[in-house]
Order: C-alpha cells, then structure tokens, then sequence
C-alpha cells in the first residue's frame, strides 16, 4: 500500500531531511510540499537551498510550494509530515486535524498536551492508541502526533533499556549541534571558537518529555515514569550530531556489565525507518562522537559508550544525528507507525 503524504515546512532543515528520506520510500509518496508565504508559488528548488549533502531529488526539486493550509493541500492526502516553528504548527496544525489530516510532528507545541501522543516507536509504541482519547475530546477526524525533541530522543530509548533498573535520577548534559536551531538558528560570530550554555527551553523540554515518553499508557491516560531528570544543554560548533553525558542513579547498585547488555539487546522494531540494531555500544572511551558515529544505521541508530562508574551509579555518553534520528526521522518513523497499526 502506498499512502500519498505531504511535508509542512518542507523547505526547512528538518524539511529537507524529511523529503531526503522519502524520496524514495517503500510506503509513501510525496504529493505535498508547503512553506511560508515567501516561498509560495516557487518550485522547491528555488524555495529550498538544498543544503543536505545529497542530491536534490529531481522528481520534487520541479514540484511547486504551496501556503500552509489546509486549502492549500489537496484532500487525497493521507499524511502530513510537520517541521514548521511551533509558534506557527500550534497554530496551524489543529487545523489540519480538523479538516481530517494526520499530522506527524516535530513541533514543540502540544507535545506535552495530556490528549497527545508523544512517541519513539522501539520506546513507547503503545502510547499511539491515545488518538482513541484524542478523538474523542477534540473531535477530529484526522490525528495528531508528536516526537519529541531532538535532545531528548538521543537519551530515552538508552534509559529505556534500563527501565527494569528502578532509575531514581538521571542527570545529563548535552553537546549539541548547530543545524539543531535551524539554518538561520546561530550566527558563525556566536558559535564559532566558542560553546553556548544556554538553549532557550531546551532543559525543561529533556526534563518533562522523558518522564512522559517512558510512563505507561493506561487506557485512558498517560501516567508519567517518576524518574527524576536534571539537564544542562550546551550548543557547540558541530555540525550535525547531539552528544550527551548521562549519569544514572537506581535504587539498587548496578554494573556497567549490567548496562551494556541490556542496552545491547534492548530490541528495534520492523519498521522501514528503525534500524537494525538500535544501540550500539562501544568500549573505547573516547566513543561516540559526531562526526565519526552520526551516521550509524542510517542516521536512525543511538550510540554509546564511556561507561563509567561514578559515585552514584553509572555514568555513559550517548549520541544521535539530530535531524536524522532526532527529528526528521522520528516523525517519519512515526508516520510508519501510524500505518502499521491502522490509523491510516
Ligand atoms: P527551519 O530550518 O527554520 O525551517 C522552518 C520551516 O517552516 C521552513 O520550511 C519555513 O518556510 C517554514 N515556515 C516558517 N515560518 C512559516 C510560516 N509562518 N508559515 C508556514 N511555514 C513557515 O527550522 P527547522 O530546524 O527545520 O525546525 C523545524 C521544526 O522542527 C521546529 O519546530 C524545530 O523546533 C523542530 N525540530 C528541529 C530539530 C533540528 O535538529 N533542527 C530537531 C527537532 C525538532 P520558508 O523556507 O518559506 O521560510
């Protein structure tokens, strides 16, 4: 089955690794680019600057950006893909839902909403039958659905892994690339020979989201994980790639032994965009890093490695590509999802 999809925001960063990854895809096919009043009306090629690394594909560099909204988009759409500012998806994506579109989203707005479902498929697939409750309250016919951000995606699934650890606390510092706050997010004159410790609403969004992402979902809520989180986010001059220190505390001591395997085992899913292998763990010390690990397993892939032990438990670095994995991915992972499991 092919489903006809469309990208909101598709000449942006995200938007661009989003038609990077669908064109092509066993399951989908675009039929819908939009952007903002100013790139309306041109083709994508002109409107884009395609700036992902790879070649433009030719079959969507001819096709014509439209507005965003749901007039502008034709009706045999069955899925949009959402990389818009949140300022712009909180106010444009309800509305889609209404006109009976599914939305997957990486737009911070609503993603901590009680009636949304904030979903990394390999950590908390069941979460997507929330839409029922969804459905119900707001009385759409389409659905929305959000991944969480970028930073936060890198860490969960490896505290996932450990989820029969009884985990008290967890503290994390990010490192995290530029291409994270768009193409126009930080001036070379603020990052260049320099570390920002400071991301606007970043620590809050590591803190909230990853208690929703590992509760559980009981039929007509989500319950949050009670995990304490504390994060510090730091923006640094890389390119692509969040790296993140974490240090666990459980109830109960643990070994890195103990870690490392279940990370190891900690299973993917059968979907097209997830990856073999989840997590990789490495032994060296000095492992992952951005620009050597980004790309495992498409993109789509968490590394680890550094494991420690520190006085309160264990310590480890993680990584994941941001735009990839982190964003444009997670929504078309989710998008994948969503037809797996019949809300399409
Ligand atoms: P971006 O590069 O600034 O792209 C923004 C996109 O939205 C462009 O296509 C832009 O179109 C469009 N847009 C801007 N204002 C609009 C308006 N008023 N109406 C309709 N379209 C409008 O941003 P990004 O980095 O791709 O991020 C997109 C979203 O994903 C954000 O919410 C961000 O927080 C989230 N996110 C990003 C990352 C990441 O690693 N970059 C990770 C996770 C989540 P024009 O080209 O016409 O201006």
């Amino acid at each position: 089955m092919t489903v006809t999809v469309g990208v909101l925001g598709a000449t942006g960063a995200v938007g661009q690794r989003l038609v990077e990854h669908l064109d092509p895809h066993p399951q989908f096919e675009i039929a819908a680019l939009t952007a903002s009043e100013s790139s309306a009306g041109s083709t994508y090629r002109a409107a884009a600057k395609w700036r992902t690394g790879t070649p433009i594909p030719e079959d969507v560099a001819e096709m014509t950006v439209t507005r965003t909204a749901p007039s502008a988009v034709p009706d045999d759409v069955d899925l949009l893909f959402s990389s818009l500012p949140s300022a712009v998806g909180a106010e444009v994506e309800p509305a889609f839902c209404e006109a009976g579109y599914v939305v997957s989203s990486n737009s911070s707005n609503e993603r901590m909403a009680p009636d949304v479902p904030l979903v990394v498929p390999e950590v908390n697939a069941e979460h997507l039958d929330l839409l029922e409750v969804q459905r119900d309250e707001r009385g759409w016919d389409g659905a929305l659905v959000k991944n969480p951000n970028c930073s936060t995606i890198t860490f969960v699934p490896t505290l996932a892994a450990l989820s029969d650890l009884d985990l008290e606390r967890v503290h994390v510092a990010t490192l995290q690339a530029v291409s994270g706050a768009g193409y126009d997010g930080v001036t070379s004159m603020e990052i260049l020979d320099n570390a920002v410790p400071h991301i606007g609403g970043e620590e809050e969004k590591l803190e909230t989201e990853s208690r929703k992402l590992l509760g559980t979902f009981d039929g007509a809520e989500i319950v949050e994980d009670s995990v304490e989180v504390a994060a510090s986010c730091n923006r640094i001059p890389t390119l692509d790639g969040h790296l993140e220190n974490v240090w666990i505390e459980s109830a109960e001591p643990v070994s890195i032994e103990e870690v490392t395997t279940k990370m190891t085992e900690y299973p993917s899913l059968p979907l097209h965009s997830s990856p073999d292998q989840l997590i990789t763990v490495f032994d060296e010390p000095d492992r992952p890093q951005p620009r050597l690990d980004r790309g495992r397993g498409d993109g789509m892939s968490i590394s680890v490695g550094g494991f420690k032990e520190s006085p309160f438990g264990v310590q480890y670095n993680c990584l994941a590509h941001n735009t990839i994995r982190g964003a444009a991915g997670a929504s078309l992972l989710n998008g994948e999802l969503l037809l797996d499991r019949g809300y399409l």
